[in-house]
């Protein structure tokens, strides 16, 4: 993302509009302007950040959209070395140490074989069977017709290699606290591409899995002669001091408030190209302040709202309508996120670590959230000494009706919950609650029609990129990561003479 020098500034006098102010349209606005683009970035919302979102009150902080991300992506690592964001960035106490409930009770995911032998989480039956996978996985299992591959679930892959157990107790919570959705409702070909692929090339997950690290750890051993700091970076998850916004923020700052257009919801987008020139052929109507405005001369647009948010837009072509009834309806995971702090001297059974996840089985023990991070466990500055914050996440595909339940039925299943959880007595002394109606787009069978919907918007709508957690991801380093990509197409784009896509 480096900012380039000023005779290597190719989008100079070149204008781009960036609709949503989520993390992936803030990066691609940022590394648009790094390469001399003048950037306009229009949100509908009173606030930049989209789905980062950190509060902070009652002498307390926490986030209710994404807590924590990684920076596999190197356009993250990039993006957090030039916004200097390094002295902010936060590390988790003790993040390795993970929970999963088996028997209505918190157990620590193995991260090591010899771990995974001692685990109570798994029947012994299981833990052979994950030993064994290399050698009993038959490529007869796996679905014959390559179309039926491309569509098979996350559930069905898990079942077929490690059996049900382990997609009940392992694979079941994680798609839960990632996404909110179940197993059996994901695509794995796109919600685990890289896994996906290893059953591709090597048949078996685990004997695929040690083989490529071998290679990435020797690729990696000849990267870090290179670049010896990049190689010393702590893995894992991470914050920053300040919660996720402090990113937003920090991108935003760069930016400059005046190319940032808050309660500016864009309503249409029209493509007016007189044949003559390439450039300056975007224009925008905008609603702000019950006003509606038309923003015009922009040589590209980057669109990072929602595909639904899209497919309430009105997009012109040379003066035609150019209907968006090919995008698909995608199916979104509503999800609240519930807020609680407890008196330290209340809760019987702290644990040290990053969080517990719930499987749906285990709702039968009475359990009704998805998972709680322990928030202040993780980042003590998160709350004062004496009190424990913590992050509950409620609804998703299991539960989609009880994401909308009040804040006070919410706050009882919350605080029933931690109590069977972690010893946590009477009331809580914070609760604080945020819905979102459409928390995750789901990575479902249909993903394959989104991918080619986004396409062809970019195909026929010269100048038009897509970017955000609908395409290629949905963590936080994928938005990123989408957002950069996108602002390098713009530019490719910017930089041909004719005008012609350069994709
Ligand atoms: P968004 O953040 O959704 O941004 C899109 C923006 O577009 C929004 O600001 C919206 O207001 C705006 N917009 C929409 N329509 C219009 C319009 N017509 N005109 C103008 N603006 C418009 N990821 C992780 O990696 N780690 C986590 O721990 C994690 N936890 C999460 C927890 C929750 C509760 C949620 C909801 C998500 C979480 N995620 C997490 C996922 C991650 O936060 C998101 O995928 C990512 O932030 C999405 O960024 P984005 O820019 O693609 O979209």
């Amino acid at each position: 993302v480096s900012a380039a020098s000023s005779e290597d500034k190719p989008g100079s006098g070149k204008r781009v509009a960036i609709v949503g102010s989520g993390v992936s349209g803030l990066a691609a606005a940022y590394k648009l302007k790094s390469h001399g683009v003048d950037v306009k970035v229009f949100e509908s919302e009173g606030r930049i950040g989209g789905r980062l979102r950190s509060i902070s009150r009652n002498d307390l902080i926490w986030d209710e959209g994404a807590n924590t991300m990684t920076e596999s992506e190197a356009d993250v690592q990039n993006l957090l070395d030039d916004l200097d964001l390094r002295e902010k960035q936060q590390y988790p106490l003790s993040q390795h140490k993970r929970y999963i409930v088996r028997n209505g009770m918190p157990v620590l995911i193995p991260t090591n074989p010899i771990g995974l032998i001692q685990s109570s989480i798994l029947s012994t039956q299981s833990k052979i069977r994950i030993i064994l996978e290399p050698f009993l996985w038959k490529k007869k299992n796996a679905p014959e017709r390559p179309e039926d591959c491309a569509h098979e679930s996350v559930g069905r892959f898990f079942e077929r290699h490690f059996g049900r157990e382990v997609v009940d107790y392992l694979i079941d919570p994680f798609v839960a606290g990632t996404s909110a959705a179940d197993p059996e409702s994901l695509s794995m070909q796109h919600y685990f591409p890289e896994l996906w692929n290893l059953e591709q090339r090597f048949g078996s997950i685990i004997a695929g899995g040690i083989q490529s690290q071998f290679s990435a750890r020797k690729e990696k051993r000849g990267d870090i002669r290179g670049s010896p700091e990049k190689g010393k970076r702590p893995l894992g998850s991470f914050s920053f001091e300040g919660g996720m916004q402090t990113l937003a923020n920090r991108l935003c700052e760069k930016l400059g408030k005046d190319n940032l257009k808050l309660q500016s919801k864009v309503l249409s987008l029209c493509y007016s190209h007189d044949g003559k020139t390439s450039s300056e052929n975007w224009s925008l109507v905008v609603a702000s302040d019950k006003r509606h405005s038309r923003e015009s001369s922009f040589d590209a647009v980057i669109m990072t709202a929602p595909l639904s948010n899209v497919k309430e837009m009105e997009i012109t072509r040379r003066g035609i309508p150019f209907p968006l009834n090919f995008i698909p309806e995608v199916i979104y995971m509503p999800l609240s996120v519930i807020i609680t702090s407890f008196k330290k001297e209340n809760v019987k059974r702290p644990l040290e670590g990053f969080g517990v996840l719930v499987p749906s089985k285990e709702q039968n023990s009475g359990l009704r959230t998805l998972g709680t991070l322990f928030s202040s466990v993780m980042f003590p500055d998160r709350a004062p000494r004496d009190l424990y914050l913590y992050t509950t996440f409620i609804g998703g595909s299991r539960n989609s009706e009880l994401a909308k339940a009040s804040m006070d039925e919410l706050k009882k299943i919350v605080t029933s919950d931690l109590n069977m959880l972690l010893g946590a007595e009477g009331e809580p002394t914070f609760v604080n609650h945020y819905y979102w109606s459409k928390g995750f787009p789901l990575y479902g069978q249909n993903y394959e029609s989104v991918l080619k919907a986004i396409k062809k918007m970019e195909e026929e709508l010269p100048g038009f990129f897509y970017a955000g957690n609908h395409k290629g991801g949905i963590s936080v380093g994928k938005a990123i990561s989408s957002g950069c990509q996108a602002a390098d197409l713009v530019i490719s784009y910017l930089n041909s003479a004719s005008g012609e896509k350069a994709h």
